[in-house]
């Protein structure tokens, strides 16, 4: 019997994942991407002699003992041959008066540190440490939700019993809600530092508590080798990536309501039996799809945006001429505000990458600043860019030079080393990989809502599934992950063809 002909449309980390699966449960597969690499935003690429790591600042997932790991390395992103990078510390955030706090692997040194910062927030800070702690044993289990077991949900149960406490507490209180039960204007300032102010409670609770339980590290190598490492496990499954490939059209026999094949942009039609589109939602809905299905779940969000915002960065990097070894992986701390799309900004996070001594030329290192951006930051970037390249480059370097002077103000060893190597906006990121508004996540779960998972199929199209961070929110790495997974789960199981895992 001939094997069926599974097409998947973009090879970020979520095609990817399609991909291995497809091959593994007997798909003849293929990835176009439109890109001349894979990844998706999950990339990096080199400046000025410098590497500019695009995306893993933690990797949920990291942990061996976790399900969610035996993921990774089955689709080739881990495994015993790739280093992990751990840092003691996830983020030192850094007060006005020399006071600092960082975000420890060691609970108990955290909780010593706030608790020597700030004894006047002895009873939350008790509460925060013992809200992370109960999230260090949540699991991903990688299964689509509809498919759990009843033996499934026993070990859902058993996993979450700990967090039940700490949901039925904060699932209706935002990260900037928390933060006001702090006195101690440092602590105030530093909890949500890491995640819009706007994510429920629970979310920060979440990410500390992977990375407590050493299950938020980075891969040695980055963002770009991990998503070569999953094309590379791809291909030698036997499956063919097609780069340089967009896809212009799913062609759809309205009498069967089935896609027949999808059209590449030089006119070129390629059949197909199944299609997963693990594109940006916004590309799938719009372009592919040509706007002509109606997808309640999606239409709802999109246009809802007080409770389902998205959020995206403005990110800069620095060649360093130095390695100032004494500095922390990554730090937050505010000088001179700084105007960034009609709005004045203070806090800058900066990360440097020494462990990668491949990323920058012997003696020096590079440096990246996020800025945290919005839905109408990313309409400031798009109007600019389309008003004038000119005036958009100026105002991206003008930006970069502000932070530029801001970070040697904070860090007076770095005057005079630093010199601008790459300047990102929320417009860089949807031009590249078609990311909506930029967004580097899919919606973000806000207090106001349930968190829930879209079914990933196209309403009256029997034959086409959809992967991506936006199917799994909200989004990120494990999320694209799982959701290539999900897809090729769900064709196995409608299509009664055996998944293998
Ligand atoms: C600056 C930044 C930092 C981040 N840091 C982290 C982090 O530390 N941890 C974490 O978990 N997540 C992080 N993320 C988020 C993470 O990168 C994304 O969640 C994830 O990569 C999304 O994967 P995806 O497959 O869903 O989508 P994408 O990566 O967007 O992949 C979609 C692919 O489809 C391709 N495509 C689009 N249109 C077409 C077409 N017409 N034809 C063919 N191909 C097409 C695109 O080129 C792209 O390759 C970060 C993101 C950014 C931008």
């Amino acid at each position: 019997m001939s094997k069926k002909r599974l097409i998947i449309i973009g090879g970020g980390i979520s095609g990817l994942s399609a991909g291995v699966y497809g091959q593994l449960s007997g798909f003849e597969t293929t990835i176009l991407e439109k890109h001349h690499i894979v990844g998706g935003q999950c990339t990096g690429w080199e400046r000025k002699g410098f590497h500019i790591d695009n995306c893993i600042h933690w990797l949920t997932g990291s942990n061996p003992n976790k399900c969610l790991y035996k993921i990774w390395e089955r689709v080739g992103a881990l495994g015993p041959g790739v280093e992990m990078i751990k840092n003691d510390s996830l983020i030192r955030i850094d007060g006005k008066d020399g006071n600092h706090y960082h975000v420890w692997r060691d609970l108990k040194k955290m909780k010593e540190e706030m608790l020597k910062l700030a004894p006047e927030d002895k009873d939350v800070i008790e509460e925060y440490i013992d809200a992370i702690d109960r999230y260090r044993d949540v699991e991903v289990f990688g299964i689509p939700i509809e498919q759990y077991s009843l033996w499934d949900y026993i070990r859902l149960f058993y996993k979450m019993r700990r967090v039940g406490k700490v949901t039925k507490k904060y699932s209706k209180i935002s990260i900037a809600d928390f933060r006001e039960k702090f006195k101690n204007p440092l602590l105030r300032r530093a909890v949500d530092v890491c995640m819009p102010d706007h994510f429920y409670a629970e979310a920060l609770f979440y990410t500390y508590g992977t990375f407590v339980s050493s299950d938020g590290d980075i891969p040695k190598g980055g963002s770009r080798a991990t998503a070569l490492r999953m094309q590379k496990r791809f291909e030698e499954l036997g499956g063919r990536t097609r780069l340089n490939t967009p896809v212009e059209d799913i062609i759809i026999d309205k009498s069967t309501h089935c896609a027949t094949a999808v059209k590449l942009s030089n006119g070129e039609e390629i059949e197909a039996d199944f299609v997963i589109a693990a594109t940006d939602v916004s590309v799938t809905l719009r372009k592919l799809l040509g706007g002509s299905v109606k997808d309640n779940y999606f239409t709802k969000r999109f246009k809802d945006k007080k409770n389902y915002p998205i959020g995206s960065h403005m990110v800069i990097y620095f060649g360093c001429n130095c390695r100032p070894e004494n500095m922390p992986d990554t730090v937050a701390f505010e000088e001179e505000p700084i105007t960034l799309c009609n709005h004045q900004i203070k806090l800058i996070v900066l990360k440097h990458y020494m462990y990668e001594e491949s990323f920058a030329p012997k003696g020096k290192c590079v440096m990246q600043v996020m800025l945290v951006q919005d839905e109408s930051d990313f309409d400031f970037w798009e109007n600019l860019y389309n008003n004038s390249q000119e005036k958009y480059k100026e105002e991206k370097n003008r930006v970069a030079e502000a932070v530029r002077i801001n970070v040697e103000k904070h860090f007076p060893e770095l005057k005079g080393q630093l010199e601008t190597v790459e300047i990102l906006t929320p417009y860089s990121f949807h031009k590249w990989t078609g990311a909506y508004k930029g967004s580097y996540m899919s919606f973000i779960t806000t207090k106001y809502i349930k968190p829930e998972k879209h079914h990933g199929r196209v309403p009256g199209i029997k034959n086409i599934y959809l992967a991506g961070q936006w199917v799994n929110p909200p989004g990120g790495l494990p999320n694209a992950l799982t959701s290539g997974k999900f897809a090729v789960q769900r064709i196995c199981k409608d299509h009664k063809i055996k998944f293998i895992k």
